[in-house]
């Protein structure tokens, strides 16, 4: 896709410092390094993000991941790593090209902050959303 920074990695029009490539997907590291290793799995195929993925590049994509995960933490002496994935803007995500971030952690104050609020559980509720949501998974 013409304007699309990931596309133009992929077509090898802008440089970047590749760590994996196959038919179905590349791996490079990020530009902003957030911590020493951050990398970036890519499908080749330009899809704006999980919501807009088929099954088939899904699992093109994410069957690639342990192995690169597996490198990252090894190269890296990694003592853990996080796996992220942001949808849309309000998630984070800047690039709408599909992508999966691999992140070293090497600390607890290493930079990254990953916190979730939690709710007194309301088991009406749940069990009213999960049926919801259950009917919308096709
Ligand atoms: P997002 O915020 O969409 O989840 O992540 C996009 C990521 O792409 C950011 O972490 C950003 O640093 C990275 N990025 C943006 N432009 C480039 C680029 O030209 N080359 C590389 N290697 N990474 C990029
Ligand atoms: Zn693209």
């Amino acid at each position: 896709m013409e304007d699309c920074i990931f596309c133009k990695i992929i077509n090898g029009h802008i440089p970047s410092s590749k760590i994996y490539e196959d038919e179905q997907v590349i791996a490079f590291l990020d530009i902003s390094q957030t911590t020493p290793g951050h990398t970036l799995l890519v499908p080749k195929k330009h899809v704006r993000n999980i919501l807009d993925m088929d099954q088939e590049t899904a699992a093109e994509t994410f069957s690639r991941l342990p192995k690169l995960a597996r490198a990252v933490h090894k190269a890296t002496d990694a003592l853990a790593i996080n796996i992220i994935n942001n949808n849309e803007a309000l998630a984070g995500q800047s690039v709408f090209h599909a992508h999966i971030h691999i992140v070293p952690r090497y600390s607890e104050d290493d930079g990254i902050s990953i916190s979730y609020t939690t709710h007194e559980p309301d088991f009406e509720k749940l069990g009213l959303l999960a049926d919801k949501i259950k009917k919308e998974v096709i």
